[in-house]
């Protein structure tokens, strides 16, 4: 059975249900597979008549050893039902150019990439409670920029035996975001604002599960913290099927041959996406370049490009949201990969990056980094101005995120005249964050006479498409969630909500 260890080396190997229940590890690390998982040349080749389910259930069993596999076809056709994806293919890819395609992530119901994870999370985590004799009833805490906080919502709202509480920066996301949020229905779904960014949210979250009181306050009524957020080996794992989905798809649709390389370009934020894509090269996927976008919060793209990581700077506000975070804490997994699961570096890294707010790896570490990623960023201007042209040259509409990464990406070739067909990873729609998308596309004065629901059904009618399903009416639901905190208050407030 595939065990899985702390990057810190700290804590006591665990299954997977383990890791998943417990979302951090107990020394503060975060838990990954102790050996490295790999792909056998026949079974991408088998892979390849599969559809978007087959394919996650061949991926997901090879992590997760012990689950039967008739239990995770079981939440994988519930999780990725017509019901809840609005697309046939799941994550289907959508073609640009000759070399440039774009891989949709965003049809699950609440159009962003989080839904591929967070709708098999819940079936995940309650049955790795029920594997590892758990009686607890599990709190699920989350951290939120945006877009995981309704996903998570989603997901966990009304299981049994589960409560979600959601915080998110109260000036750090869009008007559609926090509408999604506010007005969320179910019996167990809490929301609150944080007086902060996100950092402070993440930080608060992280801060919790440390919390020896606040744990036995909990212990004493019954309940257990868990993670929604990509620190959660179970977030991380569903997100590495659609990499190699989309590999296949390209090898179907004759754009490469079988083992021939393709780039992927991530917008990244918090690093768990671009990750799953580090992953599936581990896995033996051919991959050439994982290409990290970022915004103006630019700290990956510092680090990818001269090994210092430092969060020392100012936390900018951008039109991609998402990605505003200055402490991406998936790198860590990174750094315990690259470094061949090297516990002690990355236990001083962490400390430096705590007392210092910066760390410097070694130069062979760097070099390993820089053989799998590149990286740039592009600012909130190039941005807009990324939307407007892709939509005036190909007719197809980026939301601000995926925008980043086809700048990124285009700077990436004219940089290195690399040639390697490039899959785009598209993290939301264009209308969950239809008030810069509109602006990018219509300009600023049109932009400036409606609110964001108005530039939605203004999108919907100028670009002739449907406004997804799950942001349809948002503007006249009822708002039932209003609590407001600081992020010292983060604690008390759990208390507060899972006493009531
Ligand atoms: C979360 C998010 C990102 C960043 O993904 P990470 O896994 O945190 O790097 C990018 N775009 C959108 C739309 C997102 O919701």
């Amino acid at each position: 059975m595939m065990k899985y260890v702390s990057t810190r080396g700290q804590a006591q190997p665990v299954s997977s249900a383990e890791a998943i229940k417990l979302g951090i590890a107990p020394d503060g690390g975060l838990f990954v597979p102790e050996e490295e998982v790999r792909l056998k040349c026949d079974e991408l080749a088998a892979m390849r008549g599969m559809n978007y389910q087959e394919r996650a259930v061949m991926v997901l069993t090879k992590f997760l050893t012990d689950f039967l596999e008739k239990e995770i076809k079981e939440y994988v056709d519930a999780a990725y039902s017509p019901e809840r994806f609005d697309h046939p293919h799941v994550a289907p890819v959508a073609r640009l150019d000759n070399s440039t395609y774009i891989l949709e992530l965003w049809h699950g119901p609440t159009c962003a990439f989080k839904d591929m994870a967070l709708q098999l999370l819940p079936h995940l985590l309650t049955a790795s409670t029920r594997k590892t004799g758990e009686k607890a009833h599990i709190a699920v805490l989350v951290a939120t920029s945006g877009d995981t906080g309704k996903a998570a919502l989603e997901g966990f709202k009304d299981v049994p035996g589960t409560s979600i509480i959601v915080f998110y920066p109260a000036q750090g996301v869009s008007q559609v975001q926090e509408r999604q949020m506010v007005t969320q229905e179910g019996s167990n779904v809490h929301v609150v604002a944080v007086e902060g960014n996100f950092d402070d949210a993440q930080n608060g979250v992280k801060a919790m599960f440390q919390n020896q009181g606040l744990e036995t306050a909990m212990a004493v009524r019954g309940i257990k913290f868990s993670s929604a957020n990509s620190i959660n080996w179970g977030r991380l794992v569903p997100q590495v099927v659609y990499y190699i989905s989309a590999y296949l798809d390209l090898v179907s649709a004759d754009v490469i041959e079988e083992g021939m390389p393709v780039n992927f370009v991530v917008p990244t934020g918090n690093f768990g996406n671009i990750l799953a894509a580090f992953y599936s090269k581990q896995m033996g996927l051919p991959i050439n370049k994982l290409i990290c976008a970022a915004n103006a919060n630019n700290v990956l793209t510092d680090f990818i490009n001269s090994g210092v990581y430092d969060r020392n700077r100012s936390f900018k506000k951008t039109i991609s949201p998402s990605m505003d975070i200055l402490i991406s804490s998936n790198l860590e997994r990174l750094l315990y990969e690259i470094t061949e699961h090297n516990d002690q570096k990355v236990r001083d890294w962490m400390d430096s990056l705590r007392e210092r707010g910066r760390y410097e790896v070694d130069s062979w570490v760097l070099e390993r980094i820089q053989n799998s990623f590149w990286s740039d960023f592009a600012t909130d201007e190039e941005t807009k101005a990324t939307i407007r042209d892709t939509y005036n040259t190909y007719g197809y509409l980026l939301d601000t995120h995926t925008a980043v990464g086809k700048k990124v990406y285009d700077r990436y070739v004219r940089v290195t005249g690399d040639t390697t067909p490039t899959v785009i990873a598209s993290t939301a729609s264009p209308f969950k964050f239809a008030g810069s998308v509109a602006e990018a596309v219509f300009g600023m004065e049109i932009a400036a006479e409606h609110d964001e629901f108005g530039l939605s059904r203004l999108l919907s009618e100028k670009c002739n498409l449907s406004i997804p399903k799950g942001l349809q009416g948002l503007e006249t639901r009822p708002i039932r969630h209003y609590r407001k905190v600081l992020p010292e208050e983060m604690a008390n407030v759990v208390l507060d909500i899972l006493s009531g």
